[in-house]
This record gives C-alpha cells, sequence and structure tokens, in this order.
C-alpha cells in the first residue's frame, strides 16, 4: 500500500498549491484541499472505475470515523504536534485497513 506516496507524486505532478510550515524544526508539506480550501497534511482520494472522482480532506468526509478520515486526521494531528514519528507505518497501515494495532506486539 503507497497510498501516502501516491498523494505526494500527484500533487506535485497537477503542481497543486502547496506550503510548507516549520514544526519542531521540521519541514511540513500542507496541501490545500479543493473543497473547504484548509491546508492539511494528507488529502483522501475516491476512486470510481480507477479514476479519480473526488479530493477531500477529513474534515470533508461525511463519516469522521471512516478509516481514510481516521488516518489522515491522525497525520494532520500528530503533524502539527511535531510527533509523527508517533505513528509509525504499521499502525497507519492497520488504520487504515480498520484493524486495531496491539502494542504489546
Ligand atoms: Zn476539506
Amino acid at each position: 500500500m503507497n497510498l501516502f506516496g501516491d498523494m505526494e507524486e500527484e500533487a506535485t505532478m497537477m503542481g497543486r498549491r502547496t506550503s510548507t510550515v516549520k514544526i519542531d524544526g521540521k519541514d511540513i508539506e500542507l496541501r490545500e484541499c479543493p473543497e473547504c480550501h484548509r491546508e492539511v497534511i494528507g488529502l483522501i482520494r475516491e476512486f470510481r472505475d480507477g479514476k479519480v472522482i473526488r479530493t477531500f480532506c477529513h474534515r470533508c468526509d461525511e463519516d469522521p470515523n471512516s478509516t481514510a478520515a481516521t488516518v489522515t486526521r491522525k497525520l494532520h494531528e500528530h503533524a502539527i504536534a511535531g510527533t509523527l514519528d508517533q505513528y509509525p507505518l504499521a499502525e497507519r497501515i492497520a488504520d487504515l485497513n480498520g484493524e486495531k494495532v496491539s502494542k504489546s506486539n
């Protein structure tokens, strides 16, 4: 699953406006949501028949508890707080799949 890498690539290819903020000494790149125009860390893409039919952010998601909204919201909150390293890839993938991560694992 290369969801976040794909988002990055698409944003670059399409020349979407991004801005960079410095949090805790790290450069965090934000993207503008095409629906609400808030700047967020990651956008959610909805596919139908292999095409992107909608690009939006976790704040625009009608279901704030959907797996995609959960992952992007957590990414955003951790990024803003400068604690992105506390939300490892394994946990992102588990959230995306709607699984619970066992901390003792
Ligand atoms: Zn939005």
